[in-house]
């Protein structure tokens, strides 16, 4: 093989794509290393075979890029569809193909390349079910203040004191609910499309987890769960986005309460290092799936011992991307039926 025809085999070998030269019989002339990777098929197993015995996409049948390509003389690009892996996995693959044709139109050959789309698909059908599963969590909130709030309103006869505030409590819980809700998907919504701005200034870390504690403390000790503070010294002032920190330290208790059980600790430590802030927050609760750790701070994931509890999968995103708004970073350790704690750095200064 000369130089130059070694150089360009590199180079397609190199592509994070998966690429694909066929003959003008369709039989496969070349398939790089991304192809490997994608259809399981080594090279040499690969080679000489017709492109649709390999790939088994959606398209081969009726629909071959290649030959549309040939009828229409128009290339397909980005084309959607799925193929079969040698271990029979659909792969969800973007397509695209070009053909080469001699001088009377004749085709000696072509190819198509092809991107890993699974990632991408999977998100999407994760978004559809957080929009339903959302929109079914407020009509159900919603449809009892509903309820509740027409009850209220024709007070029946002999309807005492006390039952009319069980219905204004109910409401008053439900309403909350909902407005965490929308406010996690607002948030949410203004990470993904990258407009979360925070609105810096000097914030004392003392006072603000003083006011967390307290805030938590009755409902902790209504699930019969102790909740400490352990802050030995004075913590420095920080510039940071008091509102967005409180929703940090806010979702990492709810989750450290929801997935505690009674006689539980959960305990906040806080403490000043050389160049940052480090505040930790630890529960003796039900841990974490070592399984699931990798993924705990994506957006949707929801591991396996959360079944049966509510939330949506993101109030762990939503920390991850504020604390890093703050140049700070957060990390995780847990084990199942031992108990997790959830750690993060806060730069003293922005640089
Ligand atoms: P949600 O709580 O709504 O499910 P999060 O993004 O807050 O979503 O958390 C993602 C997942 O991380 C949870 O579903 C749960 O499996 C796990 N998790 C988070 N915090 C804890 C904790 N303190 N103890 C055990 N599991 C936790």
């Amino acid at each position: 093989m000369n130089e130059r025809l070694a150089f360009y085999k590199f180079i397609i070998d190199s592509l994070p794509i998966a690429v694909v030269v066929i003959d003008s019989e369709f039989r496969i002339a070349e398939f790089n290393s991304w192809a490997e990777k994608l259809t399981g098929y080594a090279w040499q197993e690969a080679k000489g075979h017709h492109c649709g015995e390999i790939l088994r996409s959606g398209m081969c049948d009726d629909n071959c890029p290649l030959k549309a390509i040939l009828n229409r003389a128009e290339s397909t690009v980005g084309v959607r569809t799925s193929i079969l892996s040698k271990k029979e996995e659909v792969i969800h693959v973007q397509i695209s193909a070009a053909a080469l044709f001699d001088e009377e139109g004749k085709l000696l050959g072509g190819v198509e390349t092809l991107l890993d789309i699974s990632q991408l698909v999977a998100l999407e059908r994760e978004r559809g079910n957080f929009i339903s599963m959302l929109a079914h969590d407020m009509r159900s909130s919603l449809t009892g203040i509903h309820g509740l709030g027409l009850r209220l309103l024709r007070k029946p006869v002999g309807m005492d004191e006390e039952k009319e505030r069980q219905y204004l409590e109910i409401i008053t819980r439900e309403a909350a609910k909902l407005e965490a809700l929308i406010d996690d998907f607002l948030e949410f919504s203004r990470m993904e499309i990258g407009t979360l701005k925070l609105n810096l200034s000097a914030t004392s870390l003392d006072k603000e987890l003083e006011e967390v504690f307290e805030n938590y403390e009755p409902r902790a000790a209504q699930n019969r769960i102790s909740l400490e503070l352990q802050v030995e010294d004075v913590l420095p002032i920080i510039d940071a986005d008091a509102n967005r920190l409180r929703r940090v330290f806010d979702n990492l208790l709810d989750n450290a309460l929801k997935f505690s059980s009674a006689n539980g600790t959960v305990t906040i430590t806080a403490q000043e290092r050389e160049q940052e802030v480090m505040v930790a927050i630890a529960d003796d609760g039900i841990g974490i799936d070592p399984e699931d750790l990798p993924y705990i701070f994506d957006t949707f994931h929801r591991g396996r011992t959360a079944a049966g509890r509510e939330g949506h999968g993101l109030g762990l995103a939503t920390v991850k991307s504020i604390v890093e708004g703050h140049g700070g970073r957060i990390i995780v350790s847990s084990q199942p039926n031992v108990g997790s704690t959830f750690t993060l750095f806060l730069p003293k200064k922005r640089s």
